[in-house]
């Protein structure tokens, strides 16, 4: 049994979050995404370790069971993880419309992409050391990493995506080695892209996840809470179905817990139906908003995911990465969490 794991099993509603949590001003610019870093060479890396490490104690002093690196080594969830691999062309650079949504201009895949080394290990191996509770890294799913990229090689968007699994499954394996007790990819593409989900998406993301012991997540969301999102989520009616698409793949698939957007969100809540038998991630701090939900709010929305999913498999959570919001409203979004999670338990316990 490796550290971490013990506790991960015997805590009831263990809480959570998505990934990133705000940077220091110190480190990089708040409230920005792809935020360039203030500080460089050896100075940047004693800097982010360090703001992991604040990221850790606040995490676990707000009562967040299983705890995250904050993702304060990392510029971006995608970007960061491709500019270590080869094959990849950071200066020649071409516009792509990302998720069908908003176009970036984004890096080129050249030639055959490949791992030379390990990306985020060590900084996973730094996570354990400064901590006893559970830990879970998160990684960029194949179908989102595609997505962030132009490709003038493969020619081939489920080409490239087994590329990708067979590296991310390559990187996941290490950290798991390193300590890691549970290994999320992030897929908001899943929301996007429902024929190559049920094509081949599902298949890559369990390649990717392929032979590990380590427990797996899956993040699918609607966003972070920027403008491109927010115009986008406005175009999808009162009902957000799109979770109806990838669920019932998911839940035959050997991926263990779905991570979903669940608070604000017009995500029909009955739609967790359709993973029965899958642990549950579920959003209930939202990341659009700089309003800090109350205890009850998240004690609510927990109560009615219990209609769907049993208290054994739940997980309370944010919708998704909390990078762009300042400082203090996120880490106050924390305590809201546990909080609410803290109510709901007593409720079961008293049961
Ligand atoms: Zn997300």
């Amino acid at each position: 049994m490796t550290s971490g794991e013990s506790s991960l099993m015997h805590t009831l509603l263990p809480t959570s979050i998505v990934g990133s949590l705000p940077k220091p001003s110190w480190l990089a610019q708040p409230e920005t995404l792809w935020s360039p870093w203030k500080l460089h060479g050896e100075e940047l890396v004693e800097g982010a370790q360090d703001a992991l490490r604040i990221a850790v104690q606040e995490q676990s002093r707000r009562g967040i069971d299983i705890v995250s690196d904050g993702e304060q080594t990392r510029q971006h969830f995608v970007t960061t993880f491709i500019e270590h691999l080869t094959g990849v062309d950071f200066e020649q650079r071409e516009t792509v419309r990302i998720r069908d949504r908003y176009d970036a201009s984004v890096p080129t895949v050249v030639g055959a992409v490949s791992r030379e080394k390990p990306v985020f290990v060590e900084d996973a191996r730094f996570l354990r050391e400064q901590t006893d509770q559970p830990i879970k890294w998160a990684l960029p799913g194949p179908m989102t990493m595609i997505d962030t990229l132009a490709d003038r090689h493969y020619k081939s968007r489920e080409k490239l995506a087994w590329e990708f699994a067979t590296i991310l499954n390559q990187e996941a394996k290490e950290l798991e080695a390193a300590g890691v007790n549970i290994i999320q990819f992030d897929e908001p593409a899943f929301n996007v892209f429902f024929d190559e989900v049920q094509d081949w998406g599902v298949a890559a993301l369990e390649r990717a996840a392929e032979g590990l012991h380590a427990e797996t997540a899956v993040h699918i969301c609607y966003g972070y809470g920027i403008t491109a999102n927010t115009e986008w989520k406005a175009t999808l009616g009162s009902q957000w179905r799109q979770y109806e698409k990838s669920f019932p793949l998911l839940q035959q698939s050997t991926i263990d817990i779905v991570s979903l957007e669940c608070q604000h969100s017009h995500v029909p809540i009955e739609l967790i139906e359709l993973i029965r038998g899958k642990k549950v991630m579920l959003g209930a701090i939202d990341v659009a908003t700089e309003e800090i939900e109350t205890p009850e709010d998240v004690a609510d929305i927990l109560r009615s995911a219990l209609e769907f999913v049993d208290a054994d498999k739940l997980i309370p959570s944010t919708n998704c990465g909390m990078a762009p919001l300042p400082r203090g409203v996120a880490h106050g979004k924390l305590s809201a969490l546990s909080a609410g999670t803290d109510i709901v338990r007593k409720e079961l316990t008293a049961a």
